[in-house]
């Protein structure tokens, strides 16, 4: 979901942008006009995030998964390994592409204690020491599993997939070596990938790395060594300026927390519906529950949609039901769900 302020904003000005006469899409990348604007919006991500002067924010091509590709060919040397951290279907698939580059250690840290799944004391990961680089994915956005701790990895370099983190909560930017972030979550449309690394991690990449793959390179041409997806840039800084308006990270982070708890709170309560994670490591954005009686799941579906309430199917890995509240869903979008939920479980039980 994009924030109804923003689209309208888009819709207003999609012939006409700034009164140049043409659309925003129809810019030249290269114009002074584009390049204020893409430079307004990584201001913007930066004071949203406190990023400090000594990382690079790129906006990059590819998604989540061409990061999963550049992170080993930038910062994976050939003959070194790194830690890949499994806690759910994202990260799993991260350490796999990586594994194509060189040596992987997979950790998986999900355990299940009596049908609750949680995530293992980081301090209790065995991790190695010489790693170039640890890898998590903080917010498992299929598994709705979520690390509110920064894993304590010895001082060696921490890579997070925040695809689903990121602008969710805060974050302490300064304890990431590097944080990557696919726009379609919780900043824009798709076709945009955020990189956010520290300096000093650049002009490693290997050989073979792709040009466009290339943080090096892209940072030295401020990302635009290749025309980058200008409509998608466009549109994530008017999702920056929406957030700056709304009070910044903190205050959406305590309208996520409240949204969240609605739901949650009514899952655990019911008898009709599971979510079976345990509290401390639940998902503030991707929700998933179960019907207990599952053969009722395609009725919910229909009846779901019947009362506007859509994409609610859970992954197709894991089945059930999840409710993705990013941050442009307001808590009545929650608490709508939750009042359908329970008229749907006095119709059925
Ligand atoms: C969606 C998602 C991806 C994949 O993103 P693409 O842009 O489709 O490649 C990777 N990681 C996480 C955590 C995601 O939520």
């Amino acid at each position: 979901m994009l924030p109804a302020q923003v689209m309208q904003q888009a819709q207003q000005e999609f012939l006409n942008w700034q009164n140049t006469g043409c659309s925003v899409m129809e810019m030249s990348h290269r114009s002074k006009e584009f390049i204020a604007l893409a430079e307004k919006a990584e201001a913007d991500l930066r004071e949203l995030m406190h990023i400090p002067d000594n990382y690079k924010v790129l906006f990059c091509h590819g998604g989540g998964r061409g990061q999963f590709s550049a992170v080993p060919l930038n910062l994976l040397a050939a003959g070194s390994k790194a830690d890949y951290i499994v806690s759910g279907s994202w990260s799993k698939a991260a350490a796999q592409e990586a594994a194509n580059y060189g040596e992987v250690n997979t950790i998986n840290v999900v355990e299940e204690v009596n049908g609750v799944k949680q995530v293992k004391d980081s301090r209790d990961w065995p991790l190695t020491s010489d790693a170039a680089y640890v890898h998590y994915c903080p917010n498992e956005t299929v598994d709705g599993i979520e690390m509110f701790d920064i894993p304590e990895t010895g001082g060696v370099p921490l890579i997070a997939d925040m695809s689903s983190t990121i602008l969710s909560r805060e974050i302490d930017v300064s304890q990431f070596a590097m944080i990557y972030a696919g726009a379609q979550k919780n900043i824009g449309p798709s076709g945009l990938t955020i990189v956010i690394i520290e300096q000093s991690l650049l002009g490693q990449a290997r050989k073979e790395t792709p040009c466009i793959m290339n943080y090096q390179l892209i940072a030295d041409n401020d990302s635009m060594y290749n025309t980058p997806p200008t409509y998608a840039w466009y549109l994530a800084g008017l999702v920056f300026q929406w957030l700056k308006e709304q009070g910044g990270v903190s205050a959406i982070q305590h309208n996520n927390q409240q949204k969240a708890e609605l739901l949650y709170q009514y899952v655990d309560r019911s008898d009709f519906y599971r979510n079976g994670i345990i509290s401390n490591n639940r998902s503030l954005m991707n929700i998933p529950f179960w019907l207990m009686d599952e053969s009722l799941d395609s009725k919910f579906l229909s009846a779901a949609k019947e009362q506007g309430l859509v994409a609610l199917k859970g992954h197709r890995s894991v089945g059930g039901m999840r409710a993705s509240i990013y941050n442009a869903m307001p808590l009545e979008g929650v608490q709508t769900l939750v009042d359908f939920m329970k008229a749907f479980e006095q119709e059925n039980s």
